[in-house]
């Protein structure tokens, strides 16, 4: 059976001034979702998480473009869809939760209003039936009193309620998959928890697919059934969670995994060394080898192929950590 979303060799660049600087954000990723599954993409700040998910339900800057490959919905492809197409698959069948919810939501409409608009027009609810949609979003989501919160503007909300009407409006129009980029990071840390939860409730109650976008690990141990690694508008890895995280084989994954302080242990903490590449300057080689602990001289002169990592996703590395070498660290 096809996936429910399948990214085919996408390729979205950003366009300088006269196409004089040509960034390679998303640079020939693919990746494959199936129906109520958590899918994470993780990676440092600028890796092309964002971009891949702007890609995904077509809302990137002007200056962007998908320049090549493909992003299949349900077998449709949503890179040959005219705008107005997509204004009616996102919210219906496509939604966002964006990490800044103040963002997401427009202080002059009540939460009524914003919740109300995607079940109007993806729904055709009106009336009463309407309203008592929007009162179960409301309580889904765990905000107290839905009937009376429901006449607030996102200003009179905590940080933790707006981003859990973001959650409602992100329901509302029965999406089969939801794109939750970063939604934790504006929350505080005992707020995370409960949030991660809600969406895990509500992803079992509905059956609509995840793709988690974080740069935190511990997120992705909670959440994911599947991970991809972003490094410089690539994937490098993609593996099921707990190979990822007991069988790193990628050596930007290792050092990833090898960054989280660990409790009770009295050792340095580890960064990573060095800098992200600029992505307008790719090099042809492997792009993460001036910070890569085990550089070989082919690793400078030519771009790694991607290895299948027996039918349990795969690696983008000359010389990918050995099983039982992972297993250890
Ligand atoms: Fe490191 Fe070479 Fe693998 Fe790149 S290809 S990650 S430099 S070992």
């Amino acid at each position: 059976m096809a996936p429910l979303l399948r990214v085919n060799d996408l390729r979205t660049h950003y366009f300088g001034f006269r196409g004089t600087r040509v960034v390679k954000a998303v640079d020939g990723i693919s990746f494959s979702v199936e129906a109520g599954e958590t899918f994470g993409l993780v990676g440092e700040s600028g890796c092309g998480k964002t971009t891949t998910c702007h890609s995904i339900v077509r809302l990137l800057a002007p200056s962007a473009q998908i320049v090549g490959g493909s992003i299949e919905l349900e077998g449709e492809d949503l890179v040959k869809k005219s705008q107005a197409e997509m204004r009616r698959i996102r919210g219906r069948r496509i939604a966002t939760i964006l990490q800044d919810p103040m963002a997401s939501l427009d202080p002059l409409f009540s939460v009524y209003d914003q919740v109300a608009e995607p079940a109007y027009y993806h729904q055709s609810l009106r009336g009463q039936k309407l309203r008592q949609r929007v009162k179960e979003l409301l309580a889904a989501v765990r905000i107290p009193s839905p009937e009376r919160r429901m006449k607030d503007f996102p200003h009179q909300m905590s940080g933790g309620m707006r981003q859990r009407i973001v959650g409602a409006i992100a329901q509302a129009g029965g999406p089969r998959i939801i794109i939750a980029d970063e939604p934790t990071t504006n929350l505080d840390v005992t707020i995370q928890l409960q949030y991660l939860n809600l969406l895990k409730d509500l992803q079992r109650a509905t059956g609509v697919a995840l793709i988690f976008v974080t740069h935190n690990l511990g997120i992705v141990a909670k959440m994911c059934d599947k991970v991809a690694v972003m490094y410089a508008g690539k994937i490098v890895e993609m593996q099921s969670v707990r190979g990822l995280f007991y069988r790193p084989r990628h050596p930007y994954t290792k050092a990833l995994l090898d960054s989280i302080p660990k409790l009770g242990v009295k050792e340095p903490l580890y960064g990573i060394p060095g800098q992200p590449p600029d992505l307008a300057a790719l090099p042809v080689d492997c792009s993460f080898h001036p910070r890569c602990r085990q550089a070989m001289d082919r690793c400078r002169i030519e771009e790694p192929w991607q290895h299948n990592l027996n039918g349990d996703g795969n690696v983008r590395c000359w010389l990918p950590i050995d099983e039982e070498a992972a297993g250890r660290g």
